[in-house]
């Protein structure tokens, strides 16, 4: 079955984050987020896939370059607006040397082999077709040594498995299949998607059990921070249960040969960075690349195809509708 697109252009999905009725899910993945980024010099450029209202926007504002990837154009107008908040509300704060909003299909990324430093996606997973298309992508944009860190909704979580053996649920929370939640929503088994980060040629390097706590008795029964000092220790501890019902994995492309590794190396260290958008992105719908794409004014013009695309106000609509 395929999934509906979720209606972000319509929906404020800021709404679903008010009211701090989500803050242990915030701070669990905000803490997991930290623990691998850690140690990771935050230079070049990030990309955040499936961005929505910017709320991760604070983890990663010190890259160089920071690109806000969504699907709606609703959503990245609201994490601009996010996005001016927090620089005006911390005067301190660093500010990317350049930040960009494109509007893109997760499954087909306009965006150059090779060019960025890191991806970080999180909650977007469960609303793709293929999340293993999405995974090549990703592999196929990232340059050598590149990083990404994952988020992706685990259907074999321990709220599940305990409703399927008190015989709440016919379904198994152990078999391969994803586990639908209405028509917008996918969770997999984490060994699909260890698979697919495996066979995209990323390689594993850490996983970590996020939102060990969220049974509501125990949300309600335990105080704020008792919940976030046993999250924290948690994350790590389950992440060979692989428990949560939300795991992060953080993943590196590596070549596979390791003299090309070697010499790939040197090469990329930092000097063929863009100084301009229009140098890494690619026309979504043929698939041309390096400057092709003309940005003047309200429209984008594929040089190659002639397809045209168009910029809301520095908001790249890049998403090829007609497919
Ligand atoms: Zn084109």
């Amino acid at each position: 079955m395929e999934l509906r697109k979720s209606d972000y252009e319509s929906y404020d999905y800021r709404k679903f984050w008010q009211d701090n009725k989500r803050g242990y899910e915030d701070f669990s993945e905000r803490k997991a987020i930290r623990k691998l980024l850690k140690n990771f010099e935050k230079k070049g450029t990030i990309a955040d896939i499936g961005c929505g209202f910017g709320r991760l926007f604070n983890e990663y504002n010190d890259f160089d370059r920071v690109i806000m990837l969504d699907y709606s154009v609703n959503n990245l107008k609201n994490a601009r607006e996010v996005i001016n908040d927090f620089f005006f509300k911390n005067k301190s704060a660093k500010k990317p040397n350049s930040l960009y909003f494109i509007a893109a299909d997760a499954e087909r990324i306009p965006i150059k082999n090779d060019v960025l430093d890191m991806v970080i996606s999180v909650r977007l997973m469960h609303h793709l077709n293929s999340p293993e298309r999405f995974i090549n992508e990703v592999q196929r944009i990232l340059k050598e040594d590149g990083c990404f860190i994952l988020e992706f909704a685990n259907k074999r979580n321990l709220k599940n498995i305990l409703k399927f053996f008190l015989g709440r649920t016919k379904k198994s929370p152990f078999s391969s299949e994803p586990l639908y939640i209405g028509e917008t929503i996918r969770d997999y088994h984490p060994k699909i998607i260890l698979r697919y980060i495996k066979s995209s040629g990323l390689k594993l390097i850490k996983l970590l059990s996020v939102s060990n706590f969220r049974i509501s008795f125990l949300k309600t029964k335990l105080k704020p921070c008792i919940l976030t000092k046993l999250e924290s220790i948690s994350q790590v501890l389950f992440s060979s249960l692989k428990l949560g019902p939300s795991i992060f994995v953080k993943s590196v492309k590596k070549s596979s040969n390791l003299f090309t590794e070697s010499i790939d190396y040197v090469k990329n260290n930092g000097s063929e960075d863009f100084l301009d958008i229009s140098e890494i992105l690619v026309c979504p719908a043929c698939g041309s690349s390096g400057n092709c794409l003309i940005i003047s004014g309200e429209v984008i013009s594929c040089g190659s195809c002639g397809k045209k695309f168009k910029n809301f106000d520095g908001i790249y609509d890049l998403r090829n509708k007609s497919e």
